[in-house]
């Protein structure tokens, strides 16, 4: 029969507990932390084994960037509100608003990301994902989707072709 095929994977460990604020010009969220959980959709054609991809290839890939994230404060980078200062092992952030955060480096994750909005961190891990899973690219995939959900039934998800 012709369909298509897709495969999801959700873990209990594909998680990471993360504080974070958005800020964008006028505005700063206090902040405050979630504990974030990610979930993988692949489509594709499936394989001469019979998978489409190994589920192992992508626990072992969002389980590593879930490790990257975990326990850390989110800085993003990119951000046109907030100005960050990395130095001597402190992370400085300076915001609009006056106020300022020094928190040591290796506490802190720095994203190459505007805000760090679930949308934008789920185009991140999707990146990070594509880059660190070689199946991906040996077999015949087609589209990417990580969600990153903040709460229990609050996610966003990005999506790349393959
Ligand atoms: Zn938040």
């Amino acid at each position: 029969m012709k369909g298509q095929y897709e495969v999801f994977v959700s873990k209990d460990d594909f998680k990471f507990n993360a504080a974070h604020f958005v800020a964008y010009p006028g505005f700063r969220e206090r902040l405050h932390g979630h504990n974030y959980r990610v979930s993988v959709r692949v489509e594709g054609d499936r394989g001469p084994d019979g998978y489409v991809v190994d589920f192992g290839d992508i626990k072992t890939a969002a389980r590593s960037v879930c490790g990257e994230l975990n326990e850390r404060v989110i800085v993003p980078m990119k951000s046109s509100s907030v100005e960050i200062r990395v130095e001597d092992g402190q992370v400085a952030m300076t915001c609009e608003d006056g106020s300022s955060f020094s928190l040591p480096e290796q506490d802190c994750v720095l994203l190459p990301i505007e805000h760090s909005s679930a949308e934008e961190l789920a185009a991140y891990v999707c990146q990070r994902i594509v880059d660190s899973m070689d199946a991906l690219h040996t077999r015949r995939l087609s589209v990417l989707e990580v969600s990153v959900a903040e709460a229990l039934n609050q996610e966003a998800r990005f999506r790349v072709d393959l």
